[in-house]
């Protein structure tokens, strides 16, 4: 008798079956079907689920355990989490309490983040005392190894003395906000010699920084499509909230955001050159390309040969490529993901590192669009104007003093700390030593998941990195592994990015090792892992990008091309990709 799975991929690449059946029948499956029957349509439709360039370190893993989640808690589960929530109430009360007495006047869309209904008494953010170092004490005077990074702003530790110092001299000196300050001119300065953007401009934070980039291409183009791409994050503005349906169209994933923004911004498949005719086709409506290069949710993902492509497009249609470098910049070289990638954008946008900790963004970029700000550069004493075509972009904080002053600190730092030699590649530079001790943090964690066949992955780009638990997606065994590192004196931030800082020693890494061994075999021992069956893949269905496959067998080849018509595979995937996208992206 034909295995169903097989049955069932075969009535999909055959019958014209509607949305609803083949959804339905897919939800069906146990995981292990719905895996292998994915794995058959990859093999079968050209194109389908192609994911972009990787360097996934989990690809060739053995067969893993697998996390449970809460539907499958058992007793002892419970009881596990109830000793948890008592410990952790012991450790942290300050914290908790603070919570409770101020929740209602105090508003932060963090507070329900990730919650998971069976860990709601663990579930809150601490509160700080202070920091130094790689270090961060709480309000109870428990002390962490942090890893959170600042979300991504910290790459030097807390209080470094050259920014405190900078910052409490700027501080005696007064913060007035209507003139330039010397320190303004110099930070500009340092800034476009590191990164070898023209021209800069300070903003007040990162979301600000893509808000104005997007203005400038479109104030430069008379264009009004932005390109943006799945699973990128560029803040949280309206001019770049928009998901796609499974036609391609764009709509408002946010209550509050107008239909009619999200209409202006197609969503493509990052790192999928067959979109790339999509921005060819429509190249006449777009006035930029935004790129998260390395998205800080896939630090594994580097699409590099797609970027070049986006470059060698965009300047071929005259449309504005802008790399977004909020993580990246600063962090994987001193000239960022453009510098690691040599590639050079028209505008790129950047906050968190420049700023050392206090709100800045910066937008940078070639004359040509940034003079579109302030008319660019005249002379006094002739008949030199500012050019006529301007647009608008400022703001009461945009050149703080205090901020200024993190930012020009943080700059001389980074030079300072910097050969600059022969470019990225070679140059001796601190972030190099930064990237290394991250490469062997990431390299001896993940030697330990695989020997305790334990379904967790490190990826990681520069000192970014992620632990990214496979085949599940913020169950409860991954919200209770952050919480037992947490109580193993390591500290993370709920989004997920980890970062290493130049102030993590060894004794902090090892910290974090054992954090993360102890936290998991607690786990293990505890139950919260199961044994998976093993799905045998299927031959062939290893997935590769969809440009570099090597030609399907040829029996493959004709049934697809004989049974289905282009615009039947095209319906299939429209009927389905969206749903089984999600159970991918879901479930690792
Ligand atoms: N772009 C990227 C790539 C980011 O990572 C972030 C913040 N994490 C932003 C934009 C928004 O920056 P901010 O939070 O400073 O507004």
């Amino acid at each position: 008798m034909a295995n169903p799975i097989d049955t069932l991929a075969d009535q999909i690449l055959h019958d014209h079956i509607s949305k609803q059946e083949a959804v339905k029948s897919f939800a069906s499956l146990p995981e292990e079907g719905k895996q292998k029957l994915i794995s058959i349509l990859r093999q079968n439709l050209p194109g389908f689920g192609a994911v972009p360039e990787t360097e996934d370190a989990s690809s060739n893993r053995p067969p893993v355990l697998k996390a449970i989640d809460q539907r499958d808690l058992a007793d002892s589960h419970r009881e596990f989490i109830r000793n948890l929530s008592a410990e952790y109430e012991r450790r942290v009360p300050t914290s908790k309490a603070n919570v409770m007495k101020y929740q209602d006047r105090f508003v932060d869309q963090r507070r329900p983040f990730h919650l998971i209904k069976e860990l709601k008494d663990l579930h809150f953010q601490l509160s700080y005392r202070n920091a130094e170092g790689a270090h961060v004490w709480d309000a109870d005077g428990n002390r962490y190894v942090d890893i959170s990074g600042d979300m991504g702003v910290n790459i030097f530790g807390h209080k470094p003395p050259f920014l405190v110092e900078a910052i409490k001299q700027a501080l005696d000196r007064g913060i007035p906000l209507a003139g330039y300050s010397k320190a303004t001119f110099e930070a500009a300065k340092l800034f476009c010699e590191i990164t070898g953007h023209e021209r800069m401009l300070f903003t007040q934070s990162g979301t600000e920084s893509v808000m104005w980039a997007v203005r400038i291409a479109r104030a430069a183009t008379q264009r009004k499509k932005i390109v943006l791409f799945e699973e990128s994050y560029h803040g949280l503005s309206d001019v770049v909230l928009a998901a796609h349906d499974d036609a391609g169209r764009s709509y408002s994933v946010v209550p509050g955001v107008l239909q009619e923004f999200a209409e202006q911004i197609i969503v493509l498949e990052y790192g999928n050159m067959q979109h790339l005719d999509l921005i060819e086709e429509r190249a006449g409506e777009i006035a930029c390309v935004l790129v998260e290069p390395v998205q800080s949710r896939h630090p594994y993902r580097k699409p590099v040969e797609f970027l070049h492509e986006v470059r060698k497009l965009t300047l071929e249609k005259d449309i504005v490529l802008i790399f977004d470098e909020m993580i990246t910049g600063f962090r994987v070289c001193s000239k960022g993901a453009q510098g690691h990638f040599g590639i050079q954008a028209d505008l790129a946008t950047y906050g968190k590192i420049p700023g050392g900790g206090m709100p800045t963004g910066i937008v940078a970029g070639l004359s040509k669009y940034m003079d579109l700000v302030d008319g660019g550069s005249w002379n006094f004493g002739d008949g030199s104007m500012p050019k006529a075509k301007r647009t608008s972009v400022a703001g009461t904080h945009t050149q703080n003093p205090l901020k200024v002053a993190a930012v020009l600190a943080t700059l001389t730092e980074i030079k300072n700390r910097c050969s600059d030699e022969g470019g990225c590649d070679s140059c001796d530079c601190f972030q190099k030593d930064l990237n290394r001790k991250t490469k062997e943090l990431a390299e001896e964690l993940n030697g330990f998941f695989t020997a305790r066949r334990l379904p967790v992955t490190i990826d990681y780009f520069g000192s970014l990195f992620r632990f990214r638990f496979l085949n599940s997606y913020w169950g409860i065994t991954e919200a209770l592994f952050f919480l037992l590192l947490r109580m193993n004196g390591v500290e993370t931030n709920i989004q997920g990015n980890c970062f290493l800082t130049t102030a993590h020693g060894e004794e902090d890494i090892l910290t974090v090792i054992r954090g993360v061994q102890d936290s998991l075999v607690k786990l293990l021992d505890a139950g919260f892992f199961a044994e998976a069956p093993v799905v045998p893949e299927p031959q062939g269905a290893k997935v590769v990008p969809a440009q570099a496959q090597a030609p399907r067998p040829e029996h493959v080849q004709v049934k697809v091309a004989r049974s289905l018509t282009e615009e039947q595979v095209a319906l299939l995937r429209n009927l389905i990709k969206a749903d089984l996208q999600g159970f991918q992206k879901g479930k690792g």
